[in-house]
């Protein structure tokens, strides 16, 4: 282990600062106030400019051809499940090591998620796992880009189109990343992304479906407004629809968010440079995989790996005790009570499992300076000497 001295470099660092590391924060400038409060000025606060202008921005970002507007990446989640027409007695893929909504999608239909496992490098979906779980039942898959970095998308698209599968990509965290050069949310029939505080860019609540498939934009403009067909009268419904609308507020900051896309993303990248740079000094914890496939890393939360010798829930309470916050991340899904209660269990899944039992999230976000991450550092090398 390296040798160093027993305190860190506090010198221009504010008792403030050091004891007030949130696990995340948005980067929020008077651009986006001045935007919001100049909607609260027009009242017209839905279904409106800022929306489209939002939709079609963001679209023309990600390469898509449409952009539809939803209140959480949940909803839009949802909504590409009715699209993919999984119902009861389907069978949809999903990896197990992801966010709650990659699954709880699926159930919304009455359809059965089927876990599969993650390559352990990179904690994506494991592409041989995927084709091994596929039955005659199987109607979709949705690959998750896991902390903003892509899956190995070409053999899982290959398996998909040889079985007929739809793929809906889960791009919650992943704006901006990039797969051998193509951007994450161009690769399937629909991504969705997020909005909320913690993601790259964030709209306070909200999320955003793209495609280019015609036929799905104008059903997902239908399905999150009550089901109301574009050409219909305000109160014509031509099939079960959702509020999953996205209003002019938060459409409004996420213009304003979107401008400064490049900003946000290269100060992620710099902080998780900071962070890489002190976590390769310090044994028995290891910094994030990015695989060579990944041509463009959207930096969205920062988790390192414990060599299993430590016991990383103590790590987490040590941590907690010098006023450091982080995060078991993330908790397998199908370990949740509910899905336990539909019949998983652990040992189901044996590399989704060691990830959930030795990753950690530490505190990240754009507006992170490097002496909040030089003492995150600092007390993680004290915890492993206190309690490794
Ligand atoms: C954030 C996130 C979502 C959607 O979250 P909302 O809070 O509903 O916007 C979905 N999947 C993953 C993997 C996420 O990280």
């Amino acid at each position: 282990m390296a040798t160093r001295s027993k305190q860190p470099d506090t010198t221009d660092l504010s008792v403030w600062q050091v004891m007030n590391i949130p696990m995340s924060s948005p980067d929020i400038t008077q651009e986006e106030i001045d935007a919001v409060t100049d909607v609260l000025t027009t009242r017209w606060l839905a279904l409106g400019p800022k929306l489209d202008q939002f939709e079609s921005r963001f679209a023309r970002y990600i390469g898509a051809r449409y952009g539809i507007g939803v209140n959480s990446g949940t909803s839009g989640l949802h909504l590409a499940m009715i699209a993919a027409e999984a119902g009861a007695g389907d069978e949809v893929i999903t990896p197990s090591f992801s966010f709650i909504a990659s699954a709880n999608c699926v159930l919304y239909e009455r359809a059965t998620p089927i876990f599969v496992d993650i390559d352990p490098k990179t904690g994506n979906m494991d592409p041989a796992a995927f084709e091994a779980a596929i039955t005659e039942r199987t109607k979709a898959v949705i690959p998750v880009h896991v902390f903003g970095q892509p899956p190995d998308m070409d053999p899982i698209l290959e398996i998909a189109r040889r079985h007929n599968l739809v793929v809906i990509e889960d791009a919650c965290e992943a704006i901006g990343a990039e797969y051998k050069g193509r951007s994450a949310g161009t690769m399937s029939d629909a991504a969705v992304f997020a909005f909320y505080p913690n993601k790259q860019i964030t709209t306070g609540e909200g999320g955003m479906v793209v495609t280019s498939r015609d036929d799905w934009d104008v059903l997902f403009r239908s399905l999150r407004n009550q089901g109301r067909d574009v050409f219909d009268g305000w109160l014509n419904h031509t099939r079960l629809g959702y509020n999953y609308r996205m209003d002019e507020m938060s459409a409004a900051m996420g213009l304003v968010q979107l401008t400064r896309i490049e900003e946000l993303l290269a100060k992620r990248a710099q902080v998780a440079a900071w962070y890489n740079e002190r976590i390769d000094t310090i044994s028995g914890v290891d910094k994030p995989y990015i695989a060579p496939t990944t041509t463009k890393m959207s930096w969205f939360v920062y988790v390192v790996r414990f060599d299993p010798k430590i016991d990383r829930n103590r790590m987490l309470g040590y941590l907690k005790d010098v006023g450091v916050p982080s995060r078991p991340y993330f908790t397998p899904i199908h370990l949740q009570p509910f899905y336990q209660d539909m019949g998983w269990k652990r040992g189901d899944l044996p590399n989704t499992e060691r990830a959930g039992d030795t990753y950690l999230a530490l505190p990240f976000s754009s507006v992170m300076t490097r002496e909040q991450v030089e003492y995150v550092c600092y007390q993680i090398q004290m915890g492993i000497e206190t309690i490794g």
